[in-house]
């Protein structure tokens, strides 16, 4: 008699073979007891696995979270924003992630905003200060330089020109 390969009984333990192959396991299992045991430790790890995937999606991780957040701001509007995002999201894979999301958006957002501000600032000051050094020399163009004039010892300071 041919045994069942643990490639094939894997397959028949996880539900994955059609149901003519699972009637001859079926069939072989009954008769042979080798298989039976190898079939009955698949079973026994699926069950392994499948509690401690229970144990990972466990109301309690949210539960947990919950409390804490309760605790820390006791009647917070916090509370019931994650209770109505855990609604729609899974809370194991969603929760943290669009936590850390929310707080770089936050920071990526409100930094981007004072770098505006404070380069609108430094481009009005620069508007101001050239504005401000225009109306000192009183003139428009500095092709003219009037003798004696602001402008003319200005032009003598940047050029070195002592003529
Ligand atoms: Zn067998």
């Amino acid at each position: 008699m041919k045994h069942i390969n643990e490639k094939k009984l894997s397959a028949y333990t996880d539900g994955e073979l059609p149901e003519n192959e699972t009637n001859k396991i079926k069939d072989h299992l009954k008769l042979c007891s080798d298989c039976r045991k190898k079939a009955e430790q698949l079973f026994d790890v699926m069950d392994l696995l499948g509690s401690i995937e229970e144990k990972e999606v466990s109301p309690y991780f949210f539960s947990k979270i919950k409390y804490k957040i309760s605790l820390n701001n006791p009647g917070n509007t916090t509370y019931s924003f994650f209770n109505r995002w855990a609604i729609f999201k899974n809370p194991k894979s969603v929760l943290i992630p669009s936590g850390v999301m929310l707080i770089v958006l936050l920071i990526v957002f409100t930094g981007n905003n004072l770098g505006k501000i404070f380069h609108t600032k430094v481009i009005n000051q620069e508007q101001m200060i050239s504005e401000e050094f225009n109306s000192l020399l009183n003139i428009s163009s500095l092709d003219t330089n009037p003798e004696g004039s602001l402008i003319s010892k200005y032009s003598i300071l940047i050029g070195g020109d002592n003529e």
